[in-house]
């Protein structure tokens, strides 16, 4: 053989051989990108490829026992969003300058939102119609069409503001429920979300309605509650006129039940907070003092007002139960409300060898009825009271 045969033989072999090694090197790196990467690179053209905007659905009212008095409702509002890629880039400033002037927000957080290589930004949530319609205009007017969303949202409004706030509670800026009864039941209260799902190109671009899917968000339940406006209201003055008039200064509760059923009437706290501004402290030494705090003396204070002390904290209930033994003694009539002179207080009762007090101890309420005796909450009548009824079902 001629050696130019085996030079050219040789190199055909190498140029083969390098081939076949950048052929496997491919074929490794599809394996790669099919195998391994597959499922992550898919979930990120979805992402890309897609405009996700939610529905928020409306939350359900919150009624009183009547059933006709609201203590909570949603009222519809809007929410505007963005997709950066739709907004022309030499429209991308004045469409912030837009935002900005209608919203009055700052120009330089819209602009960068704008900018952004995102599908969506959020602009600003929960506004009255009557701002989105200015922006309807001036997208109309600049001939914009694509790019800005205004979809429907919802706010929580509460028209009695402060009444039963304990109990009710308030959402937060997802409409989720934070404290109260809106937190117990909110999956009742809070419906399922909506959406639209947009097929776009790989730059954001809308494809038009082809591909376009809408999922209608379904509306949440109403709760109507045994609390009755009208005695919850008159509960309340009242216990804000006992805790001003006797300075409590740890605040007050009345609850107020149905004997015969035990529903809850009402549950009035004192002092209680609006719900309309749950982050507005209700305590004017705190509001002073508010911006000098951290944030944790912040969060405790917060929950400290918010907290519904008739059912979370323990209470000893002492006097309250004179009024079962009275309803004892009556109904085995073994006194009657008005047996002038039947008791008598000393200041002090003997109990097995322990002196137990009257609260006025200190001028003891002397001979009472039973009705008098009550009206004085006089713990030595009532401890007497207590062995009389014993005997009696003893013999
Ligand atoms: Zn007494």
């Amino acid at each position: 053989m001629k050696p130019t045969n085996i030079k050219r033989k040789r190199k055909l072999r190498n140029m083969l051989f390098v081939s076949f090694i950048i052929c496997f090197l491919l074929i490794v790196r599809i394996g790669f990108i099919q195998f391994v990467q597959g499922s992550e690179l898919q979930a990120m053209a979805y992402t890309q490829q897609t405009l996700n905007r939610k529905i928020n659905p409306k939350r359900g009212t919150i009624y009183d026992s009547t059933g006709k008095n609201v203590l909570a409702v949603s009222a519809s509002v809007e929410t505007v969003s963005v997709n950066p890629g739709n907004i022309k880039k030499e429209d991308k400033e004045k469409v912030a300058r837009a935002l900005t002037d209608i919203f009055d927000l700052d120009y330089e957080t819209v602009l960068k939102k704008v900018s952004k290589n995102s599908s969506i930004e959020t602009i600003v949530k929960k506004v009255d119609k009557e701002e989105t319609d200015k922006l309807r205009i001036w997208m109309e007017e600049n001939n914009i069409t694509t790019g800005i969303n205004i979809d429907e949202d919802s706010k929580r409004y509460y028209p009695y503001s402060t009444l039963a706030s304990n109990v009710i509670g308030f959402t937060g800026s997802d409409n989720q429920g934070l404290d109260g009864i809106e937190s117990v039941y909110d999956d009742i209260l809070k419906g399922e979300t909506g959406k639209i799902l947009k097929i776009t190109d790989a730059t954001g671009t809308d494809l038009g309605t082809e591909g376009e899917d809408y999922i209608e968000a379904v509306d949440g339940d109403s709760l109507v509650l045994s609390i009755d406006m009208t005695i919850q209201s008159i509960a309340e003055k009242y216990l804000t006129q006992a805790c001003i008039d006797n300075e409590c200064t740890d605040g007050g509760n009345i609850l107020i039940a149905n004997p015969k059923t035990g529903d809850i009437l009402a549950i009035a706290s004192y002092p209680n907070y609006d719900l309309n501004n749950p982050y507005e402290i209700n305590n004017e030494d705190l509001k002073s003092v508010w911006d000098s705090l951290s944030s944790e003396e912040k969060n405790t204070a917060l929950q400290q007002m918010w907290r519904n002390k008739a059912i979370s904290d323990t209470y000893e209930p002492g006097s309250v139960f004179k009024l079962v033994t009275a309803s004892v003694a009556l109904e085995e009539g073994i006194t009657d409300t008005d047996n002038s002179g039947e008791f008598s207080c000393t200041g002090s009762i003997n109990i097995a060898g322990t002196r137990i007090k009257c609260w006025r101890y200190y001028r003891p309420h002397g001979a009472q009825s039973l009705r008098q005796a009550l009206m004085n909450s006089c713990n030595p009548v009532f401890i007497g009271l207590r062995a009389k009824v014993r005997c009696r079902k003893v013999l």
